[in-house]
This record gives C-alpha cells, structure tokens and sequence, in this order.
C-alpha cells in the first residue's frame, strides 16, 4: 500500500465526461489497494473567464473578491469529481482549501502556502479509505479569514503541499501531455520525453516559460523531498499494456543524483511575456546602474536580461528586460527619473522571445554559447540580448522567429527524435 497524491489540470477535467475519466484514474489505484488524495484544477478556460469577469468589473479590483471569484472554479470540479468517485462505489468527498485548511500568507493572488493540515483526510484514509477531492490553487489566509489563490497554475503546487502534508510516498501530477519532454511538444513535434529531469532543470525550465510545473511546485518538490511524476491522463486508465512497472508512463523530477547519464543540455524552453526597454545616450559614471534599476526596483518591476554598451565618448547605451505586464510601469518610472539620470531616449519592443538552453552538464563543458550563438546567425536571427547563469544561456530575439530559432537549437543539441 502507498499514499498517493494524483493532480489533474484543467484540460484533463475540462467537462463531465473528462471528469469520469479521471475517476477511473482514482479507481485505478484505489483498486491497487492505495490511499489517495486528489488535487483539481478548474476546467480549462474557466479561471480565465473569471479573471476577465474581475476585469469586467473593474479594471482595478480588490484583489481579495479577486481570490473569492477566481478560486470558485476549483470548487466546482472538487465538487464533480467527488460525485462521480461516488458513482463508481467509490467513498470520496471534497474539500475546499478552507477546510482543511490549507494556510498560506495574505498575498493575494499570488499567496504562499505556509502550512497544510492533513490530519482529517489521513485518518478517513484509515477509517474507510475516502479519497479526498482537494480543489487545487486555493488556500485561506488564518489571521484574516479570506480565500487566497496561489498565482496561475497554482494547482501544481496544491498538489505538491499536499503530498509533503499528509507524508505522501509519491506526487503524480496528471496533465494533457504525458511527461516533460525536451522543450513543448506542441511547438516541436521532434521533441523527446525524459525520464527524470533534476530539480535544478526543473526549476529553470519552469522559470524560463515550459509552463507544465508551476515553478513554486517545483520549488516545494525539492525541499520536500516529494518524489513527483508528470503522466498524461488521456490514456486508457484500465489498459495495463499502457503502463511500465504498474503505473503510466511519465517523467520523474529527482535529484541530479538519481540520474545516471546525462546530456550537456537537457532542453530548450522559451517565454513571451518579457519586453525589451532601451535606454539611450546616458552618461557612462559611477552610480549609473543604480540610478536606472532603482527607479524600477522602488516600482516593484522586476528586471531580468541587462546589456550594458562599451561607452564612446563618454556615453552609453543600457538595455534590459522586464514583465510585459509592467512594460508601460517601467517606462513611466524610468521617464519620471530622466532629469536626473540624464539619458536621451527610451525605446521599448513587446513583440520579442527569451529562448534558453538549460542543462547541468554545462557546468563542466565549453562552448555550448558558442553553438547557440553560431546556429542563430546562420539563420539570420539577431541576438537582442543575452544572460547566463551555470546551468542555463538566454538569448532574446524578435517573436516572429520563436518557432525557428526553438527548432534549430533542439536540433542542434541534439534533442532531437
Ligand atoms: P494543466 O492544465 O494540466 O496544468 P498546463 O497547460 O499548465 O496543463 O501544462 C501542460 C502544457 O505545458 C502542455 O500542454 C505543453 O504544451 C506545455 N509545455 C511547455 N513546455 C513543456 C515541456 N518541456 N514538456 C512538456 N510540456 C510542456
Ligand atoms: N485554475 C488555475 C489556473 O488556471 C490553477 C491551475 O490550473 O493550476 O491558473
Ligand atoms: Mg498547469
């Protein structure tokens, strides 16, 4: 007997009939003879209905009826699983985060998960075996009392809490493809599925845009020590020729450890959601750094890629990346500190890409920029920016060349199929 925690995303319980599916999912396990506690997310589309009904509403809302609203989607697909567990014979029930509680900060929005209370559900798993049907995403702020929401896709990391609460053997996080694979499938159909990524790579690969773990998930995962699985839950719950070793195929997030060979780069993910801001002719002296990313760090802007020019004639040129949500914010703070950081123009571009290249094995190898660098020029794709760190290169390029500029460099690593 094992103690399980099966998470199931938006698309694998996008109505009802997807929903009994998963329920033969559960079914499956419990039939194994294990104790199992359900993560759900909404179904999919609906939180972003949600979130454009706040929207709708106000363009600037409470940010706590934000959580009321946005948290109801989980509450409905706890709800629905538990009845078809029912149906199959199953004893189950829902569980709001409230009730349980799964506690975290008053971090609206994007709240940090302090603390899960498992103790009910672990003794109605000795009491009968209930499954716990826990909706994912949501938690209550104690000291207020208020539903709180963990930031999109949070579900990931509900589920990964809730195995390291209730001491689960293992996390299975169940999605619409059936592991992580090398970079997203659905951009590159060469792409490979691993069979266990480092919490390291994980941790990057979620950070730089691969959005199948939420980072924090991630996060959890490796400090927790909760050995997590990424299985598809669109195969046949009930085909036993679908499984190896007993369970679905997936991948394992581990530690480096735990895997024998590994490649120098394990995969290639990208991110949209940055934007390119120039700052123009500024006066190359001491505290000019400061004087830029102060502004922006007083405005809460987090700042990413940052290229400095060689100066000429005592002038020089500093470009850098920020969230496209805080694109405009950071032009304005910097257009309010002008005057006294003394620079010309600001230029900014939305319409760009973060590829990046990530693998442990760079620590101990050479040259893996200079490959990058060399298949990019080949293909004409100019190079906006670029950040390294051990484990992983960035590079920023025009959007319209995502596509190429992923395929060529899986390619040229090697990933390839
Ligand atoms: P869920 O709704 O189940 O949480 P998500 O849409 O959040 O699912 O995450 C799954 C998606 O992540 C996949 O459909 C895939 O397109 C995307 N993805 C991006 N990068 C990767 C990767 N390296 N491996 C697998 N999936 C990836
Ligand atoms: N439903 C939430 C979202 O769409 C949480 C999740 O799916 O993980 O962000
Ligand atoms: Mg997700």
């Amino acid at each position: 007997m094992a103690r399980l925690v099966m998470k199931f995303g938006g698309t694998s319980v996008a109505n009802v009939e997807r929903i009994r599916n998963v329920a033969r999912h559960v079914k499956r396990e419990i039939e194994a003879g294990h104790q199992v506690a359900v993560v759900v997310s909404a179904m999919s589309g609906k939180t972003n209905e949600l979130v454009a009904w706040c929207r709708e509403t106000a363009v600037l809302h409470d940010a706590r009826e934000y959580d009321a609203i946005v948290a109801s989607g989980e509450q409905v697909t706890s709800g629905l699983l538990a009845i078809a567990l029912q149906e199959m014979g199953i004893p189950a029930r829902s569980w709001q985060g409230w009730q349980l509680p799964i506690s975290t900060d008053d971090a609206h929005g994007s709240a940090r998960i302090l603390d899960v209370n498992g103790e009910e559900i672990v003794r109605r798993f000795e009491n009968g075996n209930e499954v716990a049907v826990i909706a994912g995403f949501q938690g209550i702020n104690l000291p207020s009392g208020r539903i709180t929401t963990l930031g999109r896709g949070g579900s990931d990391t509900s589920a990964v809490a809730v195995a390291a609460g209730i001491k689960a053997d293992r996390c299975d996080i169940y999605t619409d493809v059936d592991g992580v694979y090398t970079t997203d499938p659905r951009i590159v159909p060469k792409a490979r599925r691993l069979d266990k990524v480092a919490f390291e790579e994980m941790l990057e690969m979620a950070s730089l845009g691969a959005k199948v773990l939420q980072v924090r998930s991630v996060e959890l995962a490796m400090v927790h020590k909760v050995r997590t699985f990424v299985r598809s839950s669109f195969t046949d719950p009930d085909a036993p020729e679908l499984r190896v070793n007993g369970d679905p195929p997936g991948t394992l997030i581990c530690d480096e450890e735990e895997i024998v060979e590994s490649e120098v780069v394990t995969g290639i993910a990208f991110a949209r959601d940055e934007a390119q801001v120039s700052i123009r002719h500024v006066p190359d002296k001491p505290g000019i750094a400061a004087g830029v990313f102060v502004p922006l760090a007083e405005a809460n802007i987090n700042v990413d890629m940052i290229v400095q020019n060689i100066s000429a004639e005592g002038f020089t040129d500093i470009t850098f990346t920020v969230p496209t949500a805080d694109f405009e914010r950071a032009k304005a703070a910097l257009a309010d500190a002008q005057d006294s950081i003394g620079f010309k123009t600001i230029e900014g571009a939305t319409d760009v890409v973060k590829i990046s290249i990530i693998g442990i094995g760079m620590r101990s190898h050479a040259g893996v920029a200079a490959k990058a660098f060399k298949a990019l020029s080949e293909r004409g794709i100019n190079i906006r920016a670029i950040s390294t760190s051990e484990i992983k290169i960035s590079v920023l390029i025009d959007a319209a060349y995502t596509e190429l500029a992923v395929r060529t460099l899986h390619s040229v690593y090697g990933l390839d199929a």
